[in-house]
């Protein structure tokens, strides 16, 4: 989902939407415990990451505030080492 038009759109789930990388090998999915429903899918090749909410799973996806109340996960995964132009903005 665009962050800023909230339009939303099919992806496939594996691949990197920065690089197109589609090598499962060096795609990641980071859940944190403490927050099912949340978690980060992380891209080796360009250390790109993405927040991901998943509703099923007690996630809540109201935008804009969903960019604030998961704040946390642009700070662990900027701990880590990954990167997203977006949260640049
Ligand atoms: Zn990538």
């Amino acid at each position: 989902m665009c962050r800023y038009c909230e339009t939303e759109w099919l992806f496939n789930l594996l691949a990197c939407p920065w690089c197109d990388n589609e090598d499962h090998r060096s795609l990641a999915f980071l859940q944190i415990e403490d927050t099912p429903g949340y978690a980060l899918h992380v891209c080796e090749q360009c250390r790109g990451y993405l927040k991901v909410v998943d509703e099923k799973n007690g996630g809540f996806c109201q935008m804009p505030a969903v960019e604030i109340t998961t704040i946390y996960l642009d700070i662990l995964a900027r701990q880590q080492g990954y990167y997203n132009d977006a949260a640049n903005i």
